[in-house]
């Protein structure tokens, strides 16, 4: 039986054979920043305290979301809470739904866990508003499907409303997305989840293959470079197109930049383990993680020149940590502005010290921190 998760909508929705792959899910800075988020709401909204976040840097990417989404309560959930409790409406505040659709065997199910729905009751008439706070950078359409599909599920689990609105609220930026759902637009939604269920080996690439962790075996989308690779002249081809073939070669572009996404971050990984960076044959930063390394550092030609730029107890408290803590430590001395040119000077002064050894292969010029620096 198929299970499909409402927040892999955008996925399934588009090619139901994607949730074949194992998750990809529950790991990395991505899902731990979507169970802080959790907590907040629960801390806010339930318990009505601030949630605790001695433990986070100033400058940390925690406080900096922390900020932007009490912002965004600020602005835009609390005004309507306040303003459906003024006129009597009686609340049921989830911050954590898990629900489940099973159409008598056919789909499977379909389950998933809203930020935040907020269920109001005026006169016995249902209103539904539904939350869903992004972390990331990418601000997409494709995020509504997500939410969508929570609002398949509050129907589903609380029967009829009068109508829901669904807001992806996008927590770098402060922008939102709302949409207002009638029943009609959710029945719609729900077919194409059933159409997805009762196709579960129907693969489709397109732009959501970058989401998908089985992009890089994928057979459509080896396909669909293949296919992309033999096409002569792009730009002579694209011009003698119908528009239909342009939208759908748009789309399997899309599938191959996702594919192309998935190898830089399999690269970005080695690089992030053993610190340093790629650069081409042209110089330039291939990949631009330039140094991120949690290895102790060890020895007297980095100590030298760490403590150009720090003093000996700041120097004794990073050497036990790690580079990234040490290039904090630098950029928290720099005027503001100035931190990417000093982190930069910082990384030339250890590769003058020995610290960066270079290697060639393929053409590639790769820069590694040693594992442990040896003292001399
Ligand atoms: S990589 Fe793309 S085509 Fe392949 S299963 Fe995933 S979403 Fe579907």
């Amino acid at each position: 039986m198929t299970t499909l998760r409402a927040s892999k909508a955008p996925r399934f929705l588009a090619c139901p054979g994607s949730m074949k792959h194992p998750d990809d899910t529950g790991s990395g800075p991505e899902a731990a920043m979507g169970s802080l988020e959790h907590k907040w709401v629960k801390h806010h909204l339930k318990d009505d305290v601030l949630p605790d976040l001695a433990g986070y840097d100033d400058d940390s990417d925690e406080r900096m979301l922390w900020n932007m989404w009490l912002q965004m309560h600020r602005e835009l959930v609390d005004p309507l809470i306040t303003s459906a409790r003024e006129m009597g409406a009686e609340l049921l505040i989830e911050g954590h739904l898990l629900c489940a659709i099973d159409d008598a065997g056919i789909i499977g199910s379909l389950t998933g866990h809203p930020d935040l729905l907020i269920i109001i009751t005026i006169d016995g008439k249902r209103y539904g508003l539904i939350f869903d706070w992004k972390t990331g950078r990418v601000e997409s359409h494709l995020a509504l499907d997500q939410l969508r599909a929570y609002a398949t599920l509050a129907v589903a689990n609380y029967g009829a409303f009068e109508h829901i609105d669904i807001y992806a609220c996008y927590m770098r930026s402060g922008n939102y997305d709302h949409r207002r759902l009638t029943m009609p637009d959710i029945a719609e939604f729900g077919e194409r989840i059933k159409y997805a269920g009762n196709n579960p080996d129907r693969l489709c690439a397109g732009e959501q293959c970058q989401y998908c962790p089985g992009a890089t075996q994928c057979p459509a989308t080896q396909e669909t470079m293949a296919m992309i690779a033999r096409i002569e002249d792009p730009a002579a081809t694209v011009a003698e197109m119908s528009p239909g073939k342009v939208i759908e070669l748009y789309g399997q572009m899309k599938a191959v930049k996702g594919v192309i996404k998935k190898i830089e971050d399999a690269f970005k990984s080695v690089v992030y383990n053993y610190g340093g960076r790629v650069e081409g044959p042209d110089g330039k930063a291939l990949v631009s993680t330039v140094i991120r390394t949690n290895r102790e550092l060890v020895g007297p030609r980095v100590a030298e020149v760490l403590l150009a730029w720090m003093d000996e107890d700041d120097l004794g408290s990073c050497m036990k940590a790690s580079l990234s803590k040490a290039e904090k430590i630098v950029s928290s001395k720099v005027e503001r502005g100035q931190k990417g040119k000093e982190a930069k000077a910082l990384v030339e002064d250890l590769d003058e010290a020995g610290a960066i050894k270079r290697t060639e292969v393929h053409g590639l010029k790769i820069e590694a921190m040693p594992k442990q620096i040896e003292e001399k």
